[in-house]
């Protein structure tokens, strides 16, 4: 799917109030403005996987008029809606308390790149809410459009799978709602509900099933990962002249550490990935990978509760096996909000010790409960006790600025370790404004499983925000480096960046970490893991 338009026609868009009631516009599907279907291969190995969650397996077209629904669709998004609102309390009080303040409607990234009323927050959510109020309510029966309600037609699922669709489940506008209502869990429901129907998107589908059946999304069968580790050791062995220790599937050690394989597969991850090969080479830290708990992401949180709980238990049955006593984990967004949001109620308790760090000494009883740290705590911990030598001077020739990415920061509160980490090794470092990072921080428009080329256009006018933030310090401090501690990130800010901010790159919190740490028994430094000339270089 071609889409090749400019940033100052991107921009030809209006706020103004629509003329019609928003139940009368049907929804558009265009090239840019959604995913490709699940393969039906696909659908039934996870249905298979899953003893039955993913039915209905079939090839459908989001532009054909047939949807080649089951015949008996109706029932079975009733049945589903209503199983829904009975286990999840949460989706019932959702339903129920939106009082429409507002508050939340200027607050999503794809509304405010793009203008349209239904990337709303609030009218996401009555996407969903008027059925509920339809088919659940006495007064949505008694008094349908009045009351807010309109009866379950075939346009509907076709609108819910546009815009659950346009929804990175990010979570910003629930930080503003007075009610705490969470969309993205709104649209974790609707999506649960289109399964019902064999409607879902291949980008989020096929990982889930790689990820299941070899143990990370890349479908990277274990000796093929374990050569390309190998590769990267040797990579840092011509650069720092230093032969890092590589543990693979040992058991007995203290630490497991995974990471999302994203990393490993792709420039600029695979450099984040070295930087952690180096700083525990360096610290002799006691500690082993998996090939095949090889997947810190879980893209089981954009498909299913059932595949997210399966997903999860992974990593832990893999810990448990090695004999680990706890697990640190890498940059990832998702894999984070899954550790502290759901874990504990999905898996838990863990079956790990609260960690401790062997080299200072701290122990983490925020991760008391999931027996997990994450790494930019451990190395922040790390150089808050001196235990690394490091030359900032190194990155010299960075002007950094930080994306605090939706999990960690929202999910989770990871908001100083990160920036204490890269202060530490990086010389210039510039915020960008205020409204735009922290909790309040704008998605990378490519979240949740819809960092797909074919959404190139949504994913362009939803990064509009972070763009703009970032734009203004690339022209107020030269910043010409954004830093990231999530995989998902690293791969969409680079388009992203070069579409609204164009010349400034991405790059990992341990990559700045490694060119910055001084090896014992190291050779004088010339370039940095990019193969780039250090800065002072002759
Ligand atoms: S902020 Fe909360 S209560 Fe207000 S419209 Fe949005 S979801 Fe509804
Ligand atoms: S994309 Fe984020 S801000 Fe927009 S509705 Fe979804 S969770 Fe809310």
């Amino acid at each position: 799917m071609a889409w090749n338009v400019k940033p100052e026609e991107l921009l030809q868009y209006d706020y103004k109030v629509p003329s019609k009631n928003w139940m009368d516009v049907p929804p558009e599907f265009h090239p840019g403005n959604w995913c490709y279907p699940g393969k039906p291969e696909i659908v039934n190995y996870l249905n298979d996987a899953t003893h039955g969650k993913f039915p209905h397996a079939h090839q459908w077209v989001p532009t054909d008029e047939d949807w080649k629904l089951p015949e008996n669709w109706r029932e079975i998004v009733k049945k589903a809606f209503s199983e829904r609102l009975d286990k999840y309390r949460s989706f019932k009080v959702f339903m129920d308390i939106c009082v429409r303040c507002g508050a939340c409607a200027d607050k999503c990234h794809f509304y405010i790149g793009g203008g349209d009323p239904k990337n709303m927050p609030v009218l996401r959510a009555e996407l969903l809410r008027s059925i509920y109020r339809g088919e659940f309510t006495l007064a949505g029966k008694l008094l349908g459009k009045l009351a807010g309600a309109r009866k379950l037609e075939e346009d509907v699922i076709k609108e819910w799978f546009l815009y659950f669709y346009q929804c990175t489940e990010c979570r910003r506008c629930s930080l503003f709602c007075p009610y705490g209502i969470d969309t993205a869990e709104i649209t974790m429901m609707a999506r649960e509900i289109l399964h019902e129907l064999g409607l879902n998107i291949n980008w989020i589908l096929e990982p889930a099933a790689n990820s299941n059946r070899t143990g990370n999304h890349m479908g990277i069968q274990p000796h093929a990962y374990y050569d390309m580790m190998q590769f990267m050791v040797d990579d840092i062995e011509d650069i720092t002249g230093v032969k890092v220790n590589c543990p693979v599937n040992e058991k007995g050690h203290e630490v497991l550490f995974i990471t999302p394989s994203g990393d490993i597969f792709a420039d600029p991850g695979t450099y984040t990935y070295m930087g952690y090969l180096m700083l525990f080479h360096e610290i002799g830290l006691d500690y082993t990978w998996s090939t095949y708990a090889s997947e810190g992401g879980n893209f089981g949180l954009f498909t299913s509760d059932s595949m997210m709980k399966k997903l999860n238990a992974k990593m832990y049955a893999e810990a448990k096996r090695l004999g680990v006593k706890y697990i640190i984990g890498g940059e990832c967004g998702h894999m984070w909000r899954v550790i502290n949001q759901y874990m504990d109620t999905m898996n838990g308790p863990s079956p790990l010790e609260t960690p401790v760090s062997p080299i200072t000494g701290t122990r983490f009883e925020n991760a008391a409960s999931t027996g997990m740290i994450h790494i930019t705590e451990f190395t922040a911990d790390l150089m808050k006790h001196n235990k690394l030598k490091l030359d900032p001077s190194r990155n010299d020739h960075l002007r950094v600025t930080f994306h605090d990415s939706c999990n960690p920061a929202r999910a989770m509160g990871l908001l100083d370790e990160p920036r204490y980490v890269i202060k530490n090794v990086c010389n210039n470092f510039f915020e960008m404004p205020e409204d735009t990072i922290r909790e309040k921080t704008f998605c990378c428009a490519g979240g949740s499983g819809l960092n797909t080329d074919e959404f190139m256009e949504m994913r362009m006018r939803g990064g509009l925000p972070r763009g703009n933030a970032l734009r203004y310090v690339q022209e107020k401090h030269d910043v010409n480096m954004l830093a990231t501690i999530c995989a998902i990130d690293r791969a969409t800010l680079p388009p992203l960046a070069n579409y609204w901010a164009p010349g400034v790159d991405v790059t990992g919190v341990h990559e700045l970490v490694a060119n910055a740490l001084v090896m014992d028994g190291e050779k004088k430094r010339e370039t940095n893991l990019r193969g780039e000339d250090l800065p002072n270089v002759e």
